[in-house]
């Protein structure tokens, strides 16, 4: 059988079982709106909180640093990849995190496999919340360590599973700092309070925090006032760029830099990367207009679709996931707020539990008013017709 003929029989298998994935075409930049396959549509689902990611700013200093420095680093930061681009940028990830030091990783997902395949060794524990993203739960599989799952944030699981496992030599909590398909954050004080508890450490995704959570979106840390022992994060979402990193101690990061693989043996990322990275965190530093209108958005929704009488769900986040139930039905719902023109993915099995398929809605400071008006509007209209919500609510 040829390699073709075995993997096309996987993908009706695939397909059987509802899990065939395509791509959408992106036409346009990043903004508000997007020419998605030739049709215009409002864009209700990026991650680009904060509107950063065709800001011109960005691409200015992108274009100077290209210019300078060329397209490609060229090396490994441990070889020839090593710039003061780089060094510029870690220090201002720093003093944005409010840590001693940070680290420079490709992307987000190899940040969280170089932290989790490091630091963890046979002989610890991980205790890992169930809907921890997949790059934990890559970077997980790659640690000797034991695992351990409990609830999604469920503390007296975990408290039950810490204390029943002081044999370890170390226990490691993990988590998301806002979960990407629940809108939830993470309840950092009870954690910390757990791990001094337990002597174990924490290490925390603030891949959808960064930029968005805290008094001045420096994240979950600041949202709650505690500090992680491990943070990690990504340039790629609020921050409008690409590339992850890791922000901690010195230590912690002169760790990294001698252990991590995916830090090791990969080229660093090109400097127009980090310049523009670095000009984005320089305006989250000095213009908060954008986060507090993310903020006043999100409520918006959050309280327009509730008062509709949809059930929502999470934190004060601008994830909002609305429950549908039936993947078929989230499918068709997701369908006819396309023919809206209207885009925002239906999030079904497996990557949420049969029954809780969704509409997962992320706010951006970009919206618009009448996009919130038309959002809420179409929400009501269909929500009614499929049956989502009750006739009797009256949109107003
Ligand atoms: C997006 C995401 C990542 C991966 O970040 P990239 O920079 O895109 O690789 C990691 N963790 C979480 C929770 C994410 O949502």
């Amino acid at each position: 059988m040829s390699l073709d003929h075995f993997l096309a029989q996987q993908l009706t298998d695939t397909k059987k079982a509802g899990l065939y994935r395509t791509f959408r075409t992106m036409e346009s930049a990043p903004k508000r709106t997007n020419r998605i396959d030739g049709v215009e549509q409002l864009v209700f689902s990026s991650n680009n909180y904060l509107g950063l990611a065709a800001d011109k700013r960005l691409a200015d200093a992108a274009k100077l640093a290209i210019e300078e420095f060329g397209t490609g680093s060229s090396g490994s930061r441990l070889t020839t990849g090593n710039t003061t681009w780089h060094q510029k940028l870690e220090t201002k990830l720093a003093s944005f995190k409010q840590t001693e030091a940070a680290l420079l990783f490709s992307s987000g997902y190899l940040a969280n496999i170089g932290v989790l395949s490091s630091i963890p060794k046979q002989g610890d524990l991980i205790l890992s919340d169930e809907l921890n993203h997949a790059s934990l739960i890559d970077g997980c599989r790659l640690s000797k360590a034991d695992k351990v799952i409990y609830p999604h944030l469920h503390m007296e699981t975990l408290e039950k599973q810490l204390k029943e496992n002081m044999q370890y030599n170390r226990r490691f909590i993990v988590t998301d700092g806002v979960f990407s398909m629940d809108g939830t954050i993470a309840p950092l004080v009870e954690m910390r309070r757990l791990a001094d508890k337990y002597e174990a450490y924490i290490i925390v995704d603030d891949a959808h925090g960064t930029g968005v959570v805290g008094e001045s979106g420096r994240g979950t840390s600041e949202h709650f006032g505690v500090l992680s022992d491990v943070i990690i994060g990504t340039l790629s979402k609020a921050v409008g760029c690409e590339g992850g990193f890791v922000a901690g101690s010195s230590i912690l990061i002169d760790y990294l830099k001698n252990h991590a693989r995916s830090f090791i043996f990969q080229t660093s990322i090109p400097q127009a990367s980090c310049a523009s990275a670095y000009t984005a965190l320089e305006i989250m530093d000095s213009d908060k207009g954008h986060l507090e209108r993310l903020r006043s958005l999100s409520a918006q929704v959050r309280s327009g679709l509730t008062n509709l009488g949809f059930n929502i769900r999470g934190d004060e986040t601008p994830i909002i996931p609305v429950m549908i139930g039936e993947a078929d039905k989230a499918f068709l719902f997701a369908e006819r707020l396309q023919a809206k023109g209207i885009f925002a993915p239906a999030i079904r099995p497996p990557t949420v539990p049969e029954g809780e398929s969704r509409i997962r809605l992320t706010v951006t400071a970009e919206h618009q008013k009448r996009d919130i008006e038309h959002l809420l509007q179409s929400f009501y209209l269909i929500g009614r017709d499929m049956k989502v919500i009750g006739r009797e609510k009256n949109f107003v």
